[in-house]
């Protein structure tokens, strides 16, 4: 056998390891050693073992063969990376800025084996004539263990693992025994949980697709039948029923052996959008998601390795699932910012879906209402291919009515209340007929920020550069939050710099919607969504579930109500202030308020009663608010596509940030200003900064950026690889955490 090297990556995040360093593969081990695998080898001067993955194999070597190491062993624990994702890795490593090692962690969400006691179990591998005949032998020798085990087996020829070394009290050495005779088989595969049992398996809807969503189904799944594998951007209403053709789509892509990856953000990912999925492909579809346990996602990975489930549905990560022959990724919602990574490395789903499918011979569809301004820019210049759903697809349905009201016009009227007379008008209504309310509004907790009105004095988190809010235990105002750190304090009684008494809330969050409502509406009943009342597990769906059912009169929520459940009762829509999100600060403040005004108008009026929608704004002649009243995404888009294309913002210029954080603020300037001169004099890139985030410090780490402008990715590319090349070779960089975000979905 010829000598074999392999290059492997060593599992630590640390930049000055971020290399491959090439080891012998033993002649043993040559036969299960391949790209992907995870393996021990000696490192450094003291050569601890540690852990890596084998990028690539040789039969060269690089250096000295008396120098060079051996690899120790396979990782038993250790899941293989397949070499498709091993390129991914190395894409992202590439595009977005991190070590290579991050971006490996990154395509596998699950690294290590779970070996829950329920996927162990003992099989017999007799049959019944054969049964007896060993029974006897075992009488005859005394064999009292093993009898005990083969008759609980006569009866049922799989048993867990756990029973039978727990209420049978079988040793394992009388279970090698048995295998030795050919009696049994201890597997420790071959069961894998599905978490979606108690959906129960296929059933049939009784939906069929009409024409619009049939031609729709047709031009893609056709495409693929011929060959063809596209980027598409499905843009239908709210209503028009995309679930409907991405099953459609995804079962004839299957059929030809393939595999479906479908991305929902998180909250989206409820039962009524999984049952559909299950109604269709029984136990053939799973999901994945952060609820899970570890052993659950394990499983989910391994039973899609192996071709037993042929379509997973989950969150950003869900793009890494490890299927064999991967047909098609569908990305759901897909101007949500959940796509976008908030850690490095800074990846964005859609980006990497569309290079994974590349790779894979997949097609992929982004589906939305409101498409990102990027999406939709592809798709007019023909990158995307554009198809649309521009009817509801209930026929009843019909989209909603909507009303503008200007606050500022409330004030003059002497309304000082968060609820217009407009909208209490019909709230009102819409109780009186035993119809549904929604009120929505885009912040959570109490406050802006909590102040004393005699002094002024704002209350500060200590370790952040942000203002604390005020939060609530049933109605009592209890403690004040940081909802950057988490630090909670009780709320004081008196002012700690002038001793007054009178200290308050500013602002407008869902508790103080709820509390409202249930002052001027004290008949109504009221749930509210939030991250404060879904925390535990399954809070959130079961708050949906509940409002769905007709328990609560009033659902006030954050962005959460705005996806999911489809409430055929909700015949009115609130905003209570459109504009909170407005003036973010940030490119794309315009675009995401637009977002959620056009989804959360597209609650209302979805069954056979038509809806209404009030949109209550400071600002009522922005043409974000304009166009989303009048729900027509055209005119943003050419608004917004102005605005962007004047300023350079995305897709017109791309943006890089450069993101710094040290716990000294004047070292971290100095890490700055360096990073900055590397760019100075380079007069094709536009630098805005360094200056301190927004935030300047949280969690007692002080923040800094610079942002650079240029129209072409690459050059942004290029230069994010200088910018990584010089800190690892500088010394001054010691403390200082440097990340890189391509096209930010927020200010920093
Ligand atoms: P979207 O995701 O486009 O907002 P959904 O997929 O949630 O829309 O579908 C909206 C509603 O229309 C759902 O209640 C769904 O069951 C229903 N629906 C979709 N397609 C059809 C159809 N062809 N016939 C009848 N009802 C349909
Ligand atoms: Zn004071
Ligand atoms: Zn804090």
């Amino acid at each position: 056998m010829s000598v074999k090297y392999a290059d492997i990556i060593i599992d630590i995040s640390h930049e000055a390891i971020d290399r491959t360093f090439q080891y012998k593969v033993p002649e043993h081990l040559q036969k299960i050693i391949g790209i992907g695998t995870q393996v021990s080898i000696p490192f450094g001067r003291s050569n601890h073992l540690r852990c890596g993955y084998v990028v690539a194999i040789s039969n060269e070597p690089v250096f000295d063969v008396d120098k060079i190491k051996e690899i120790d062993s396979v990782k038993e624990e250790g899941i293989a990376a397949n070499g498709e994702l091993i390129a991914l890795a190395a894409f992202i490593k590439e595009q977005y800025g991190s070590t290579m090692s991050n971006a490996l962690k990154t395509v596998m969400p699950v690294k290590e084996k779970v070996k829950g006691l329920t996927n162990k179990q003992v099989r017999l591998l007799l049959d019944s004539s054969d049964i007896t005949k060993r029974m006897e032998l075992y009488r005859k020798k005394n064999a009292k263990a093993k009898l005990r085990l083969l008759s609980e087996l006569a009866e049922e020829k799989i048993i867990p693992y756990n029973l039978v070394t727990g209420r049978l009290n079988i040793s394992s050495n009388t279970l090698t025994a048995m295998e030795n005779e050919s009696v049994i088989v201890v597997e420790e595969e071959g069961y894998y949980r599905d978490v979606l049992s108690h959906l129960g398996g296929v059933k049939s809807t009784g939906e069929t697709p009409n024409g619009e969503q049939q031609a729709v189904i047709d031009r893609v799944a056709g495409d693929y039948e011929r060959g063809i594998k596209d980027t598409y951007l499905l843009k239908g209403v709210t209503g028009s029923g995309k679930t409907l053709v991405y099953i459609e789509i995804i079962d004839r892509v299957i059929a030809m052996g393939r595999q479906a990856i479908v991305l929902i953000p998180e909250i989206a990912l409820t039962y009524q959008t999984v049952k559909r999925f299950r109604n269709r492909f029984g136990n053939k579809v799973t999901i994945m998601n952060s609820r899970l346990s570890k052993g659950e996602r394990y499983d989910q990975f391994e039973k899609a390795k192996r071709g037993e489930v042929s379509v997973i549905i989950g969150p950003r990560s869900a793009l890494f699932t490890p299927f064999p022959k991967l047909g098609i990724i569908v990305i759901d919602e897909e101007h949500e910012s959940t796509y976008k990574s908030d850690y490095p490395p800074k990846y964005h789903a859609r980006e990497v879906a569309i290079k994974r499918a590349e790779m894979s011979g997949a097609c992929v569809v982004l589906g939305s209402a409101t498409p990102s301004v990027e999406s939709y820019y592809n798709a007019l210049n023909g990158e995307y291919k554009l198809l649309e759903l521009p009817n509801r697809a209930n026929r009843k349905a019909s989209l909603a009515k909507v009303s503008v009201v200007d606050l500022r016009n409330e004030l003059k009227l002497g309304n000082r209340g968060i609820f217009s007379n407009h909208l209490k008008e019909l709230m009102t209504d819409r109780l009186s007929k035993r119809q549904q309310i929604m009120l929505f509004i885009n912040r959570r907790g109490f406050a802006g920020f909590v102040s004393c009105r005699s002094c002024g004095h704002v209350f500060k988190c200590p370790h952040c550069d942000v203002s604390l809010t005020e939060h609530f235990k049933g109605t009592v105002r209890e403690k004040l939050v940081c909802h950057y750190c988490g630090y909670e304090q009780k709320k004081p009684k008196v002012c700690p710099k002038c001793q007054s008494p009178y200290i308050a809330g500013f602002g407008i969050g869902t508790q103080k919607v709820e509390e409202q409502v249930k002052l001027q509406f004290p008949g109504a009943k009221v749930l509210r969504m939030d991250m404060d009342t879904t925390r535990k597990k399954d809070s959130h769906e079961k708050i949906l579930s509940l409002f769905a059912g007709g328990e609560a009169d009033i659902l006030v929520g954050t962005q959460m109500i705005v996806k999911g459940h489809d409430f055929s009762n909700v015949t009115l829509v609130g905003m209570i202030a459109a504009d909170l999100t407005l003036f973010d600060n940030d490119y794309r403040s315009a675009e995401r308020t637009f977002d959620l005004l056009t989804q959360a108008a597209g609650r209302a009026g979805r069954g056979a009663f038509s809806g209404e929608v009030v949109i209550q704004t400071y600002n009522p002649e922005h043409y974000c608010i304009e166009t989303a009243a009048k729900q027509d995404y055209e005119a943003f888009y050419e608004e917004e596509r102005t605005y962007r294309c004047m300023l350079k913002y995305p897709p017109f210029c791309h943006v890089l940030a450069v993101f710094m954080e040290h716990d000294k603020y004047d070292e971290l300037v100095r890490c700055t200003e360096d990073i900055a001169s590397l760019f100075k004099h380079r007069d094709e890139v536009h630098i805005i900064g360094p200056c301190d985030a927004v935030i300047s410090r949280v969690n007692d780490l002080y923040r800094r950026v610079i942002y650079l402008k240029h129209e072409d990715y690459d050059k942004l590319v290029f230069m994010k690889n200088q910018a990584e090349e010089y800190i690892e070779k500088s010394q001054g960089f010691k403390g200082c955490r440097v990340s890189f975000d391509f096209d930010p979905m927020h200010s920093y």
